[in-house]
């Protein structure tokens, strides 16, 4: 069975590789770009699993199944690759901030306290720290605003480029083609009556396949809307820094993700950290969104409050990158594309598709085989 792919960020790599490992298909992925390009490329890799407040159905299922599966994962395409991939297993603090009403500090604590005795329950663990506790084991962390933090140790952070790359490299050894550089034009519809299409149209010609896959994030609406099914997808700009310290915060042996008020400080190394990300939507209908530089600024103003030390760092890059956000529906969208019987949809992610690529390749996996 042939399988045809759009889109190589993190999702489409994701499902090549583990579609690489089912026998008998032939995989071809094809991108307008290089692998890792677009939303994948400016992506932080925070993989907010077992702290996020999803407890039940396919929204805790799918982050269940990548948080499992990338334990196994990383280890297992350094070895095909013999490329190291940074995968922080030191986990996730979230700081937790003082509001202006004490008691609604005292709500989100017994809210967080009741989390980690579900999370308990599924086999998780998740704490929930004091101030003294904090102070001791994160001395980073100076702001007074901060009442407490939640420790999670089973969640992960990694390089989205390097994870992505590595797919791509251990995809390819088991067989699958990938062309770059190609643009998908569209999916030719059935010429006659019924619900299969048989080829792909790109910049290199006609490609014909048994199952298409969409994985192109903001492209996937042009693709859709060319087969009058259209999914909307927009937009939502996310912009980043890398600050220089040149030295570790707090206790180098001990360097979590830190974050707080939708801020992350993403340790990257040699006293290198990752500040992001802004949430930036179109205005007025418009798919257009330029960076807001106060914006920018605000993030890195949090990530000093929470940890002075920041300020001392000097920024030696800065970024962005667009959001595929589904327009009215819930992210991610994994199903079938209405009206085709073998196209499938693996689009959407919006502010999670690293966390959710192993899942989302899972899912599809299960679409082709179950056939
Ligand atoms: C600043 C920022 C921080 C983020 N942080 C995190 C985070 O910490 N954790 C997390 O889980 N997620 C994060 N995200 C979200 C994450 O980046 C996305 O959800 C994810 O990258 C989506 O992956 P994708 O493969 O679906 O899309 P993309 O990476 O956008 O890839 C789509 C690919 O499709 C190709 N394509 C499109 N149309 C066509 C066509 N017609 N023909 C050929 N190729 C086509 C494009 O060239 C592109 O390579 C962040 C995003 C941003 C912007």
């Amino acid at each position: 069975m042939n399988v045809v792919i759009i889109g190589c960020g993190a999702v489409g790599a994701a499902i090549a590789y583990e579609l690489s490992l089912v026998k008998q298909l032939k995989i071809t992925v094809i991108d307008k770009q290089p692998p890792a390009q677009a939303s994948t490329g400016a992506a932080l890799g925070v993989l907010m699993g077992i702290i996020s407040h999803k407890i039940k159905g396919k929204a805790w299922r799918m982050r269940q199944t990548s948080i499992q599966r990338y334990e196994s994962l990383i280890p297992e395409l350094e070895e095909l690759t013999n490329h190291k991939i940074a995968f922080n297993r030191q986990g996730i603090l979230m700081l937790l901030a003082r509001n202006t009403d004490s008691s609604v500090a005292d709500e989100e604590i017994s809210q967080w306290q009741k989390l980690t005795e579900i999370r308990h329950t599924q086999g998780y663990q998740l704490e929930v720290w004091d101030t003294a506790k904090l102070q001791n084991i994160c001395p980073q962390v100076e702001d007074k605003k901060i009442i407490g933090a939640v420790y999670s140790p089973q969640d992960r952070q990694l390089d989205p480029t390097a994870l992505t790359l590595a797919l791509v490299a251990a995809a390819q050894k088991n067989g699958v083609t990938f062309k770059f550089g190609v643009n998908v034009l569209g999916i030719t519809p059935p010429s006659q009556q019924g619900d299969i299409c048989q080829q792909v149209e790109t910049t290199e010609g006609n490609l014909t396949a048994d199952w298409f896959v969409v994985a192109a994030g903001l492209g996937s609406s042009a693709l859709s809307a060319q087969l009058n099914q259209m999914i909307d997808i927009r937009p939502v700009l996310g912009q980043a820094l890398q600050l220089r310290l040149g030295h570790a915060l707090g206790n180098p042996d001990f360097q979590p993700v830190i974050t707080g008020n939708d801020v992350h400080i993403v340790p990257v190394g040699d006293g290198d950290y990752w500040v992001g990300a802004t949430v930036e939507f179109p205005t007025n209908g418009s798919h257009e969104i330029s960076p807001d530089t106060e914006l920018l600024e605000s993030i890195k103003q949090q990530a000093i409050a929470f940890c002075p030390d920041l300020a001392k760092a000097t920024i030696i890059r800065t970024w962005s990158g667009l959001r595929p956000r589904p327009e009215g529906r819930p992210a991610p969208i994994i199903e079938k594309l209405s009206g085709f019987n073998n196209i499938l949809l693996a689009t959407g992610h919006y502010r999670n598709g690293i966390l959710l690529a192993p899942a989302t390749a899972d899912a599809i996996r299960e679409m082709i085989i179950a056939n």
